[in-house]
C-alpha cells in the first residue's frame, strides 16, 4: 500500500513500530489517529486524540493531578486512572464510546484493573474493553444494562461484550505496587455504591454518591436519604484517610468539607427542615423535571452549604 522508502534520518524513537523510518505510512497512521508524528510535534506539547471524538462531539480528556493519578474525562463523566509500581486500578469506564482501552494504554503500559462505583451505564459502558471488572454485587445486576437501545448495541460490537465480573465488598483492597486502593460501600443513590480510597493520592472517589452539582435520590419506596446520612457518618469516620473528594461528574477534586455538608442536609431532609429550592436547576440538571422517564415527576432540589440533593418526596 504505501512505497517502502527508509528515511535513514527518521528520529522517531519508537523502533519497534512496523512503520517506522517510513514517512508515508507514518503520516497517513498519525492523520487518520488525529495528532502529529513525533518528529512533528512540539516538545511538551499534549495532542488531543482526535480519534476518539464521538457521534454526540466529547471526546476523552486527560489531566494528571496527584503524581499518577489521572482523570479521565468525557464530557461530564470523570473516569480515574490510578497508576502503581506494578498494576494501574481505572475506577469506572464512561458510556464506552471511542477506544477508551487504547486511550487509556497511551497514558500507562501497566496492567489495567478496570472498578465501578456502581452499576449505573455511565460508569459501567466503557467495562467491554476489557475481558473482566470489578464492582459490587448489587451493582453488577445493572451494569450491563445499557441506557437506550442504540447504547446497547454498541455494547455489543465491543470486544467483550459479556466481560467478566468479579464481586467486591468492604474486605476488598487493591495493591496496586506502592499504592493500595480501599472499597468502602456506600450504597444510596444506587443499591450497588462503593467508594474507594486510595493511600497514594489521599483522595475518596465518591462515583454519584456525592458530588459539587447534586445527588440524585429518587426511589420512594426505600430510604435513600436514611442510607445516604449513615455513607456521610461512615465517609466522616474514615476522613483521616484522605484529603479531597473526586465525584464522578460536575468537578473534581472537590473539598471534604462537602461531606458535612452532606449529612446535615440528609438529617434536615429526614426532619422535615431543609431549604427547598424554587425549581430543580442545578449544575448539569435543567430546572423543570422531565416529562418521562426516571427524571420525571415531582422532584424537589434541597441544598446546605455545598450540598445539593434532588429527591422525590416520601
Ligand atoms: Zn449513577
Ligand atoms: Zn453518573
Amino acid at each position: 500500500m504505501y512505497k517502502s522508502v527508509k528515511n535513514e534520518n527518521c528520529p522517531c524513537r519508537r523502533n519497534e513500530c512496523e512503520r517506522h523510518s517510513n514517512c508515508e505510512a507514518c503520516v497517513a497512521n498519525h492523520r487518520e489517529r488525529g495528532y502529529p508524528p513525533s518528529c512533528q510535534r512540539t516538545e511538551g506539547a499534549v495532542y488531543r486524540n482526535e480519534a476518539n471524538i464521538s457521534e454526540r462531539g466529547y471526546i476523552y480528556g486527560k489531566w494528571m493531578g496527584k503524581d499518577d493519578t489521572w482523570t479521565i474525562s468525557y464530557g461530564n463523566v470523570y473516569c480515574y486512572l490510578l497508576v502503581g509500581t506494578e498494576k494501574a486500578l481505572l475506577i469506572d469506564t464512561a458510556y464506552g464510546e471511542g477506544d477508551l482501552r487504547r486511550f487509556v494504554e497511551e497514558i500507562t503500559d501497566k496492567p489495567v484493573i478496570v472498578a465501578n462505583t456502581h452499576g449505573h451505564f455511565d460508569h459501567t459502558g466503557g467495562n467491554p474493553w476489557w475481558k473482566e471488572a470489578y464492582m459490587s454485587a448489587e451493582a453488577a445486576k445493572d451494569a450491563k444494562r445499557a441506557f437506550s437501545p442504540e447504547m446497547q448495541t454498541r455494547l455489543e460490537s465491543m470486544p467483550y461484550p459479556d466481560y467478566k465480573i468479579n464481586i467486591i465488598d468492604e474486605n476488598t483492597t487493591f495493591d496496586l505496587g506502592g499504592r493500595t486502593v480501599q472499597v468502602v460501600p456506600i450504597p444510596a443513590h444506587h443499591g450497588g455504591s462503593v467508594a474507594f480510597i486510595d493511600s497514594a493520592s489521599r483522595y475518596l472517589f465518591t462515583g454519584d454518591e456525592l458530588e459539587a452539582g447534586q445527588v440524585l435520590m429518587f426511589l420512594t419506596e426505600t430510604n435513600q436519604i436514611q442510607a445516604h446520612k449513615e455513607n456521610m457518618e461512615k465517609l466522616l469516620s474514615l476522613s483521616h484517610l484522605y484529603d479531597a473528594i473526586c465525584p464522578a461528574h460536575n468537578g473534581t477534586p472537590i473539598n471534604k468539607k462537602y461531606v458535612s455538608d452532606f449529612l446535615e442536609l440528609d438529617k434536615q431532609i429526614l426532619a422535615g427542615t431543609q431549604e427547598e429550592m424554587p425549581n430543580t436547576a442545578g449544575f448539569g440538571f435543567p430546572p423543570q423535571p422531565a416529562s418521562e422517564g426516571p427524571f420525571s415527576g415531582d422532584i424537589r432540589r434541597a441544598q446546605y452549604g455545598g450540598a445539593s440533593v434532588l429527591y422525590k418526596p416520601f
